[in-house]
């Protein structure tokens, strides 16, 4: 049987960053990884034609005070580009497309006078929500008793600025307001900064993109390892014993000291423990992940800059809910993305595919002209459809499970511990909170080690 330091489950940003802190400590690491290629929600495609040039299928925005992914970007030496984010954006509300600049779209002033107004009150109540310790919030018990969707019926007046409201939801979260504890939306909001940071792209968190694709910082951190991961290995079954833990897939069992748990809520979930404490259990079940369906459809030019729009859209009608240009920083090939998210990917993912897609298009070309139902070519990352991600963008918390079982989120269970975005106190569900989850996991895992044996050093591993 083979015998590591550490395990390291999960070879997503999270797994990846705590193994790169633990090599450095002088560890040895078994990185096991379920699918055949490391990056987990983060994903790069080859454009068809343009040789060397790529687009992300998974996770790819990053903007200001998301330090922790794009110092890690730039310790691989990647850097960032902006978003493209000139020229006229669009509105879809009420049936009626608007063209809109600037920092929010205007819906008349009674509706944007309540958006403001509600973004200002969120914001507040955020900043009393500890994003460590979201139970222990003053309020906690009465804003994790409702969902987003019953504060905005009794807070927001103008039926206009509910529909934006759901609307920013289902761009942040990917779910609908209905779905989501209130004080988990705070908790959130309050490791990202403002909501304002979270829906924005110039000034938030869509402002930017990783040169070359947000995927090659996970492979980048992979080939820097001593030991590759080892891919195709899902692990079934973390057995604890008085001196260590074994980690078993299907075909291997490996012996370790501690073993790090990468993984969303709902993956890790999938895992059979021996033993798993009845907190741990519940907080598992409670804490689904989103839908999204991302298209990328591919152009010979980005044609909607001539007619002076940006490529970004918000649809309140669907299925589409956003789009962006996400043409490469040379704008060449032209590149729309748009995301279904909340309910409308709820529907669409009950379609088939060709389906799917026409309607997607259906509505590209609705707002950017006929030549945009005729792409060359269409990505699509269907995240909710893959075995080793089942939903996204991340795993949220539905009402009650923060206040009665959010303690063992991050608590370590004997020598396993939990990274993973989901885990993150700043940005919360992002690559950023990826990051910050890893480290924190293998700083807990180093802490423990220290505190066992009175020492710093590497432990004898053989
Ligand atoms: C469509 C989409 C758009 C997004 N957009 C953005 C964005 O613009 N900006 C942003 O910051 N974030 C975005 N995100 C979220 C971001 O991608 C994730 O938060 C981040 O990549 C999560 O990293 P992770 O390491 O925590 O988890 P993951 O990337 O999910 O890694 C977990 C890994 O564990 C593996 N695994 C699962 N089960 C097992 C098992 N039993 N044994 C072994 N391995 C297993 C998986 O295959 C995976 O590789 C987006 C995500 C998606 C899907």
């Amino acid at each position: 049987m083979d015998q590591v330091d550490a395990v390291v489950v999960g070879a997503g940003l999270s797994g990846l960053v705590a193994a790169r802190r633990l090599t450095s400590a002088g560890w040895r690491v078994a990185v096991l990884e379920a699918r055949d290629r490391v990056g987990g929600r983060t994903l790069n495609a080859d454009v068809d034609g343009w040789p060397g040039k790529v687009v992300e299928v998974g996770g790819q925005f990053t903007g200001p005070g998301q330090d922790a992914i794009q110092r890690v970007a730039g310790e691989v030496g990647i850097g960032t580009f902006p978003t493209y984010d000139l020229g006229v954006n669009l509105l879809e509300l009420g049936g009626r497309v608007r063209r809109w600049r600037g920092r929010e779209p205007w819906v008349g002033f009674a509706a944007s006078a309540a958006y403001v107004r509600a973004e200002h009150t969120l914001n507040r109540m955020a900043r009393t929500v500890p994003p460590e310790r979201p139970w222990t919030t003053a309020q906690a018990a009465e804003w994790d008793a409702m969902t987003l969707a019953d504060w905005i019926r009794g807070q927001v007046r103008s039926e206009r600025a509910r529909v934006l409201l759901a609307m920013a939801v289902r761009a942040v979260w990917s779910v609908e307001p209905e779905d989501l504890s209130l004080l988990h939306v705070l908790a959130c909001v309050n490791a990202a900064g403002n909501l304002q940071r979270l829906v924005r792209t110039a000034g938030g968190a869509q402002q930017d993109r990783f040169v070359g694709g947000s995927q090659l910082i996970a492979e980048k951190l992979a080939e820097r390892l001593p030991e590759p991961p080892r891919l195709q290995h899902p692990v079934q079954r973390i057995a604890q014993y008085e001196h260590h833990v074994l980690v078993s897939t299907q075909d291997t069992a490996i012996q370790a000291r501690r073993v790090i748990v990468a993984l969303p809520p709902m993956l890790a979930a999938r895992i059979r423990y021996e033993p798993l404490p009845p907190g741990r259990t519940q907080l598992l079940a409670r804490t689904p992940q989103g839908r999204t369906l991302k298209y990328l459809a591919v152009y010979d030019e980005p044609f909607w800059r001539r007619g002076g729009l940006s490529g970004q859209a918000a649809s309140e009608q669907g299925p589409v809910t956003a789009t962006f240009d996400n043409s490469p920083p040379d704008g060449s090939p032209g590149i729309l993305l748009g995301f279904v998210t909340g309910r409308h990917a709820r529907r669409l993912l009950d379609l088939p595919a060709a389906a799917r897609q026409d309607e997607v298009l259906r509505c590209f070309a609705a707002w950017y002209g006929d030549r945009a139902s005729r792409p060359r070519q269409v990505l699509v990352g269907s995240w909710t459809e893959e075995e080793w991600t089942r939903g996204c963008y991340a795993g949220y918390f539905t009402p009650g499970a923060w206040t009665s079982c959010g303690e063992w989120l991050r608590r370590a269970h004997g020598r396993v511990h939990w990274a993973g975005s989901e885990t993150a106190t700043r940005w919360i569900g992002f690559m950023d909170g990826a990051v910050t989850a890893g480290e924190r996991a293998a700083a807990e895992v180093l802490a423990e080690f220290a505190g066992e044996s009175g020492t710093r050093r590497r432990p004898a591993a053989k």
